[in-house]
């Protein structure tokens, strides 16, 4: 059986971040900044043979009678150390050569100095003289940034040198004691100092090292989510939304090079009854052995498949031909045929698994748009479904049979308002930081003329395709504030919009007059915005969201990780607050999925918007919520969507909530 992608995703960033060890550490800090360090180095050379020759000055006014051999032993020691070092750096050899040159040079230009110094008859001079031997020690240990084995081991040498000098020239007791003592302090302190400097840029690296690591993790991770946002955590396949967006390429494809192609989708027959009768673990091997076998099937057809809900699956594929598209929708009824996975209680003369396939593809016509290929190809599943099943149906245009369901809402959809067929449910959002705001997301619900219930899912793309979701829209927010906003019933209330209401021009203005006309203040209300099909963010609609803030209206994003675009928004506009997909939350009882769940709600707090998690259903679930410290959680587990009357009484308290679950529970109406 596969791994879940989180555990593929978690597995694959655990190897690209091996740590190193701190052997490996210290090694690459050896080499760290090699060039900045040689650099460094060879700048403080430079300026110490300059200083150091300078000095011929003082040997000449102090020790007159030595300074010819003291200036020559100057200038030789001065200039071949310039040479050796300048050849090591034409040569290319490492830091720690040069390190070696200068720590070399500096000793023996204290030596080359003193031994000629001491011969002098000027002791009274030499003896004030003796005290810049300390530069070197210093030069050692603070000018240079050697490593502190080495500054250690050159100012030693200078320490050493200066008593032996002392030794032979022993200007007197007093001096000695003085001066020795001076020489070993000093060496000592700027010894320990080096230390400190050398433990401090130590750890600096390790710092940055650290960062660097840092960084590149999150950037890992957000790679991975962004490629989890993109696949069906169960079969692996790609998810509706990346389905979405390969579509779009194809038609793209289509509308540019006319590149035809076909949409097929399939659909499990009896899946539900499977699931009831063999258990949710067998329903999901069986997803996944199907979407395989039909991965493989459609492979010499250059397709590819996605997960497009539940048990169905969307087949898309560069075939443009009638015929063409009649054999692959009949290779993959016949590859899950053969699977002959077992399926006793489908009781309709079958037993096993098999698909209901249907087809569409791409064919001259006026103005056609996306959603139509896809909305042929549920025509031909449809009829499909209802020839029996298990077979496979290709959508024919003159055929008077493929009646048209979404032409009778779209229909009913204009009458809706009129017709008083639409309606809200209402689902409280809970807080769980302490403060308990009373506050509600708005849902539709729409009713045919004989009372049956159409589901959101089916009639909201058809409002939004056909433009009707404009009036129900502003239907909506209206609703909200006579129903509850006006008379204080809950303080917030969510509205869901959809992207077309944002791009169309005049919207905010149409919020702000039912507003007036309601009196009811716009930080009353938040706007739920679910990323749409576009990739790129209209201009229009960045500058609909700050109309809508001016009037204090918060602007949320809804069902976050299920999009492919949900990262990009998030970058573009200053969310007040993330709804996390519920399908996170339902993954968190893995260890791996807890950790993807971890993983998104770091990514958003990180960009500073308030978190609320949905499809709350179990105790289980709202604990590690708290645990998370999630802002809000909604979900039936906290309340179920329920009728205005429920929230007109007493809804001050979160006891209030549950007393409207109860109520909620009964209601026909609330769906989910
Ligand atoms: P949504 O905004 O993500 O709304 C949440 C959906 O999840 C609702 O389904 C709700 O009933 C359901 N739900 C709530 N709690 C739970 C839970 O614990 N578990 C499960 N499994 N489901 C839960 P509903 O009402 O069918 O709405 C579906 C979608 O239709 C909404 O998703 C929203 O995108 C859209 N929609 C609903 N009303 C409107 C509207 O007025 N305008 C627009 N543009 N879209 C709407
Ligand atoms: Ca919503
Ligand atoms: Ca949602």
């Amino acid at each position: 059986m596969r791994h879940t992608f989180a555990e593929t995703v978690e597995t694959d960033l655990q190897e690209k971040l091996q740590r190193p060890s701190a052997h490996q550490l210290r090694r690459l800090y050896e080499v760290n900044d090699e060039a900045v360090r040689k650099k460094a180095t060879r700048q403080g050379l430079w300026i110490a043979v300059a200083v150091y020759i300078l000095f011929s000055v003082n040997d000449i006014l102090l020790i007159p009678d030595v300074a010819a051999y003291a200036v020559a032993a100057r200038v030789l020691l001065g200039t071949a150390a310039l040479i050796l070092l300048e050849t090591q750096i034409y040569r290319n050899v490492a830091i720690k050569w040069l390190d070696a040159t200068s720590a070399a040079a500096l000793v023996l230009g204290f030596a080359v100095w003193v031994v000629p110094a001491v011969g002098t008859t000027h002791t009274q001079s030499l003896s004030y003289y003796m005290v810049f031997g300390t530069i070197f020690m210093m030069g050692a240990n603070l000018f240079f940034s050697f490593r502190f084995r080495l500054s250690v081991l050159a100012s030693s040498a200078v320490l050493i040198t200066f008593l032996v000098s002392l030794a032979a020239f022993w200007p007197g007791d007093m001096y000695v004691l003085a001066f020795g003592t001076f020489y070993i302090s000093c060496f000592v302190f700027t010894a320990y100092v080096n230390w400190k400097l050398n433990r401090e840029r130590y750890n600096v690296f390790l710092n940055a090292q650290e960062a660097r690591t840092q960084q590149k993790e999150a950037a890992l991770r957000g790679e991975a989510l962004l490629r989890m946002s993109n696949t069906d955590y169960l079969t692996g396949l790609e998810n509706r939304r990346a389905v979405d967006q390969r579509l779009r390429q194809y038609w793209n494809g289509w509308l540019t090079d006319g590149k035809g192609f076909a949409a097929i989708l399939a659909d499990v027959d009896f899946f539900k009854k499977y699931n009831d009768a063999y258990g949710h673990q067998e329903g999901d091997r069986c997803l996944i052995q199907v979407a395989s076998a039909i991965r493989e099937a459609i492979e010499p057809y250059m397709g590819s498949i996605g997960r497009y809900g539940g048990e169905e699956f969307i087949i898309l594929a560069p075939v443009d031909s009638r015929e063409g598209v009649v054999a692959l929708s009949e290779a993959i009824r016949q590859t899950v045929e053969k699977l002959d996975l077992v399926h006793e209680e489908r009781r309709d003369g079958t037993a096993i698994v098999t698909v209901s396939v249907g087809g569409a593809f791409t064919r001259e016509q006026n103005g056609a748009k996306l959603e139509k290929i896809i909305h042929e190809a549920d025509r031909a599943l449809y009829n499909a479904k209802a020839s029996g099943r298990n077979c496979a149906r290709v959508f024919d245009p003159a055929d008077p049979e493929t009646s048209d369901e979404s032409e009778n809402i779209a229909a009913l959809l204009k009458i809706a308002v009129k017709q008083d067929l639409v309606s809200l449910v209402y689902q409280p959002i809970v807080s769980l930081t302490g403060r308990q705001s009373t506050s509600v997301e708005a849902l539709m619900r729409l009713r045919t003329l004989d009372d049956i219930m159409i589901p959101p899912s089916l009639f909201i793309p058809i409002a939004e395709r056909t433009g009707t979701i404009l009036e129900l829209g502003r239907w909506v927010i209206r609703t909200v504030c006579r129903d509850l906003l006006v008379d204080n019933h809950v303080e917030t209330a969510s509205v869901n919009v959809s992207p077309i209401q944002l791009k169309t021009p005049g919207f905010a203005a149409s919020v702000a007059a039912i507003l007036y006309e309601t009196g009811v203040a716009g930080n009353r209300l938040a706007f739920e915005i679910t990323e749409g099909l576009e990739m790129e963010i209209h201009s229009d609609l960045l500058r609909c969201v700050n109309d809508l803030k001016t009037l204090g209206i918060k602007i949320w994003l809804d069902d976050f990780g299920t999009g492919f675009a949900g990262l990009s928004w998030l970058r573009l506009i200053d969310f007040d607050t993330v709804k996390i997909d519920r399908s996170f939350l339902h993954d968190s009882h893995t260890p791996r999925g807890k950790t993807m769940l971890q993983d998104i709600i770091g990514l958003i707090r990180h960009r500073g918007p308030k978190i609320l998690i949905e499809g709350v259903e179990t105790e289980e679930q709202l604990l590690l919520l708290r645990e998370l410290k999630i802002d809000a959680v909604q979900g039936y587990h906290v309340g179920r969507p329920a009728s205005v009357g429920s929230f007109r009484h007493g809804m001050a308290d979160v006891g209030g909530f549950s007393g409207s679950v109860a109520v909620a529970r009964r209601k026909p109406g609330s769906r989910g």
